[in-house]
């Protein structure tokens, strides 16, 4: 029986108890045959997977969870037939305020020039160089493109401006469309910078952060060989920390280093990249617990959050989730959207590269992407379907999850619901 048929029939004994209808703009999705929950709570695997299953939703949140038969009445209804729902995907990492493209660095990388992170100075310029409302289109353009392929939460970070006024109002705009904006000034040292790396980082700790700080929640550094070294990374996360913002530290994308295990010392939330890990990278990582704000103590304090997107486009060896995963480590996979070396938004995209090539379950990579970016963003109420959690979601084109991975490169997103609000069908 559907639920159209429920609302238009008197109540007989002996039906299940149903609350009386909402006020408020109620929605009820139901009709969903396989209903991702991230929600464990002992049953439905590690998604938490329920059947046959409705979700209400009011005010913008989760109000109800259960089986279809025993949906509450709504205002409106959206039917999934039969189709997966899953909860928004949360994409922890992404440089969405920029000016330009790096088309043509692909091109000279895929005939087998190296990437060596030296073209985000091109990127710099072009930034710099545009308007506030070029900058603002071209987030909104990134951010809508990205909701039409199911990711709900974002993260954005600065780190194209490298001046004081353009990190500022890099952080300003990307508020416009985010909780979670990320202080990058320490992306590479400018050009006008090169030969006084100290003097640079001196800026970024003082009027930088300073202007910066207002706009921001996180701060992040680029700790590789050529960008920021051990110390001064150091120095500035502490110096953001002071202030309040939490850290995120892009670490041990293009060789071993001292990124992640800095990460682990500040308490950071996440570390980013994690290519080349060594056991004591990893052993590190996987003994800190303490401050884990999940419900179950399941998580560890930093997670590792992988960027597949960066080594398709890089062509560079992908990061060895197994190994994380096998030891405990608490893993996001997120797109790392930026114009020099991962043009994707597509969450999707991400989790079928994890899964062929990172020896990634297609259940942790789903996870990875909505609970591990929630994770890495230190958020409760994104990333999971429970009452109460934002009302992100999105149904699929597709009978169960395992289609994100099986299918790769077809747009399966048929609706995605932000807060609550369906979103136009792409
Ligand atoms: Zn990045």
């Amino acid at each position: 029986m559907s639920q159209g048929e429920w609302q238009h029939r008197p109540v007989r004994p002996g039906d299940p108890v149903r609350p009386a209808p909402r006020h408020t703009g109620s929605l009820l999705v139901d009709n969903i045959g396989e209903l991702v929950t991230n929600d464990t709570g002992g049953e439905g695997g590690p998604l938490g997977i329920r059947r046959d299953a409705a979700v209400l939703v009011e005010d913008g949140q989760v109000a109800w969870i259960g089986p279809a038969r025993y949906a509450p009445a709504a205002d409106r209804r959206i039917d999934a037939e039969g189709a997966a729902v899953l909860p928004g995907f949360v994409d922890s990492h992404a440089h969405l305020v920029f000016a330009g493209d790096r088309a043509a660095e692909f091109a000279a990388r895929m005939a087998g020039e190296p990437y060596t992170g030296g073209g985000i100075r091109t990127t710099v310029g072009a930034t710099r160089a545009a308007s506030d409302d070029q900058l603002r289109d071209t987030v909104r353009r990134l951010r809508d493109e990205a909701m039409r392929q199911g990711t709900t939460t974002v993260e954005i970070k600065s780190g194209y401006g490298l001046t004081v006024a353009d990190e500022a109002r890099s952080l300003r705009i990307a508020a416009e469309f985010t909780e979670d904006t990320t202080f990058l000034g320490a992306h590479v040292v400018p050009a006008e910078y090169a030969d006084r790396p100290d003097d640079y980082v001196g800026m970024v700790c003082g009027p930088m952060l300073a202007a910066a700080a207002p706009h921001a929640r996180w701060i992040d550094v680029f700790c590789e060989r050529g960008a920021f070294d051990v110390d001064h990374a150091r120095a500035i996360l502490a110096c953001g920390q002071a202030v309040g913002l939490g850290v995120r530290v892009h670490a041990n994308q293009l060789g071993p280093g001292p990124g992640v295990q800095l990460g682990v010392e500040l308490g950071a939330a996440s570390v980013d990249h994690c290519t080349h890990l060594t056991d004591a990278d990893i052993d590190a990582l996987a003994s800190h617990r303490v401050g884990c704000m999940c419900p179950d103590g399941r998580h560890t304090t930093t997670v590792a959050t992988l960027l597949p997107g960066a080594e398709f486009s890089t062509r560079s060896p992908y990061p060895d989730a197994r190994r994380l995963l096998d030891a405990g480590v608490t893993v996001a996979l997120a797109t790392d959207c930026n114009p020099g070396s991962s043009y994707t938004s597509s969450m999707p995209f991400c989790i079928a590269l994890a899964v062929r090539e990172m020896r990634m379950t297609p259940a942790e990579a789903v996870w990875a992407a909505t609970a591990g970016g929630a994770a890495a963003l230190r958020r409760d109420d994104v990333g999971r379907l429970a009452r109460g959690a934002r009302a992100d979601l999105m149904i699929l084109d597709a009978p169960s999850h395992l289609h994100l991975a099986y299918r790769p490169g077809v747009p399966l997103i048929r609706q995605v619901l932000h807060n609550g609000v369906p979103q136009c069908r792409p």
